[in-house]
């Protein structure tokens, strides 16, 4: 994709021009790298291309855009563009979203250009039609536990206020490459959950049940069904035999990155300034009340500020100074090289903390549980690859024989109940949404939509209403495990 949004209205005729010198250089310095070849350059929100011509370029700056007012749209994406493009040497299509340079104040400030900040941009300008929104993300969207996670989505929870906030996520999921005109590769191909003990069988129906009860998709699998949909399992291996497994079909997984890239690029659309390698450094107060934030590229006022940041919560919210209810931990993911497919369902071993799936690409997927201290390194240790290997070769012995190629980390906001915030906290003008522990992911459509009714209507979604942040003063905490307030438990 190439070019600068001529429409940011920072253009060639109001500049000097040394700066519109500069400007030329580096579109030109764009297109060469992106086209290989030289004497072309794009006209950016057109479809023609022209010769570097200033006089041309200049010409294509339209007036400035009004705060918040929707974008020309980078087009439809289809697969009949796609073809029409391979047609045309790929020169029609122009950047997904817009970089602006921040301006000095918004209605609202979201801070965290992962899956929920943007979601949550996305969902107040549709929805709601705030549109004078900015994100501030610190590096480039992306790069945060929305591109680092084993990207599972589903809805089975057991504590019915979960049951139906993770439903209303899936639902959105359903819908979401329409909504969003792109293709996040979601992929229904069920998730499926193993127990190993009489115990653990009578808890998984009891999840099963609420999930019905709600009208989910829950079924329950014997030890043969099991082995026929998911054959690399060793049913009797020596440590846990599987006894069975209970099945969500409507789970699955999607593209986490073209999650991040879509919901940019639809709020981009929609008139949401976002604005990256912008981190947020201070949070300013006034009256008693938040009235903006300092950015490293400068203060930006707001009359609403959204913490949106992930494993970073505690250390923005002591910026506002605020103590969260939450910790920091690493949790760590494994891909192995690509192999033929093997696996066409995301399996949960129900004697530890380890799943996998096969990607489209076919690298098995895998993940365990969080490293279990403090820290907001983005990169694991040790004993928590060799816990999932241990896990893995234990319920498929097969994988023995398969390679490791990638590892990774992400910083997880772990709260003491195990559940999410989205909340005010006891200081106006600031929106609290994070604490998403290990399943952030899913949750992004639901989050973001609740968030953004948050910030539009100042009263809880009711969907959301049971996140909020006083649970802990008062008592009713939503502790799916029954794990007690233990961060690292849950
Ligand atoms: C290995 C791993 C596997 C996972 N697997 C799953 C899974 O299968 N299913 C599931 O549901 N969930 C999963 N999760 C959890 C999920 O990824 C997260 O809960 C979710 O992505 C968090 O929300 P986010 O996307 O908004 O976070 P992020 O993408 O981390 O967004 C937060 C952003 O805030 C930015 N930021 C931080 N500080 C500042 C600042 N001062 N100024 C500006 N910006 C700042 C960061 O750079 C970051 O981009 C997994 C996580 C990991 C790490």
């Amino acid at each position: 994709m190439t070019g600068e949004p001529a429409h940011e209205g920072r253009g060639a005729t109001s500049a000097s021009a040394a700066a519109r010198q500069s400007a030329l250089k580096n579109r030109a310095t764009f297109d060469l790298s992106t086209s290989g070849t030289p004497p072309r350059c794009r006209l950016v929100g057109g479809e023609s291309s022209y010769d570097t011509d200033p006089s041309m370029i200049e010409q294509s700056q339209p007036p400035p855009r009004a705060p918040g007012s929707p974008r020309p749209s980078s087009g439809p994406y289809s697969g009949f563009r796609l073809i029409r493009e391979g047609f045309r040497g790929q020169r029609g299509w122009t950047r997904a979203w817009a970089k602006p340079d921040p301006r000095p104040r918004y209605r609202v400030l979201i801070v965290g250009g992962g899956g929920h900040g943007l979601a949550t941009a996305f969902y107040l300008a549709r929805e709601f039609g705030i549109r004078d929104v900015a994100v501030l993300e610190r590096g480039p969207i992306g790069l945060g536990n929305v591109g680092r996670n084993t990207t599972i989505i589903r809805s089975n929870y057991f504590q019915p206020a979960n049951v139906r906030f993770y439903e209303f996520s899936l639902k959105l999921w359903e819908g979401l490459e329409q909504t969003l005109n792109f293709n996040a590769m979601v992929s229904q191909r069920g998730t499926l959950n193993l127990y190993h003990s009489e115990a653990q069988r009578d808890l998984f129906t009891r999840r099963a049940n609420t999930m019905r009860l709600e009208g989910i998709d829950a079924e329950s699998l014997t030890r043969e069904e099991v082995k026929r949909r998911v054959p690399l399992v060793d049913l009797d291996n020596g440590r846990y035999p599987v006894l069975g497994g209970y099945l969500q079909p409507r789970g699955g997984t999607v593209r986490h990155d073209a999650v991040a890239w879509g919901y940019a690029r639809a709020a981009s659309e929609a008139g949401v300034d976002i604005i990256e390698h912008c981190e947020v450094i201070g949070i300013r107060r006034e009256g008693g009340r938040v009235a903006g934030v300092v950015t490293t590229r400068g203060p930006i006022d707001a009359e609403t500020v959204c913490l949106a940041v992930a494993g970073h919560s505690s250390r923005l919210a002591a910026l506002a100074g605020l103590t969260l209810p939450l910790e920091s931990h690493v949790l760590q993911a494994f891909v192995s090289e690509s192999v033929k497919p093997m696996l066409d369902v995301v399996v949960t071993y129900g004697a530890g903390h380890f799943y996998a799936s096969q990607s489209d690409k076919g690298g098995l997927v895998f993940g365990g549980a969080i490293d279990g201290y403090n820290s907001y390194g983005q990169r694991g240790a040790l004993p928590m690859a060799e816990e999932v290997a241990a896990a893995a070769i234990t319920l498929m012995p097969g994988l023995a024989r398969l390679k490791v190629v990638r590892q990774w980390g992400g910083v997880m906001a772990m709260t003491m109940d195990g559940s999410p915030i989205i909340s005010r906290p006891p200081l106006a003008g600031l929106i609290r949404h994070g604490g998403w522990c290990y399943g952030g992911f899913k949750a992004i459509p639901a989050g973001g939509m609740t968030t953004a009714h948050l910030i539009a209507r100042g009263v809880p979604h009711p969907l959301a209403a049971h996140l909020n942040l006083e649970r802990f003063a008062t008592g009713h905490t939503v502790d799916e495990r029954g794990a007690g307030p233990f961060p690292y438990a849950h």
